[in-house]
């Protein structure tokens, strides 16, 4: 699994069908980048 920035959020790849957010050349990373919100569609396992 890699994660990529896009509008300020951060997002898996390869994105899930949630998602409607297109990998379009950013930068992939091995670990969510941080400093940035991570998409509510991308990270639907996360705690409340
Ligand atoms: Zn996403």
């Amino acid at each position: 699994m890699k994660y990529f920035v896009k509008n300020d959020k951060v997002h898996k790849y390869p994105v899930p069908s949630s998602c409607n957010v297109k990998h379009t050349g950013e930068k992939l990373h091995d670990s969510p980048p941080a400093g940035y919100e991570k998409c509510d569609h991308c990270f639907t396992n996360l705690p409340r």
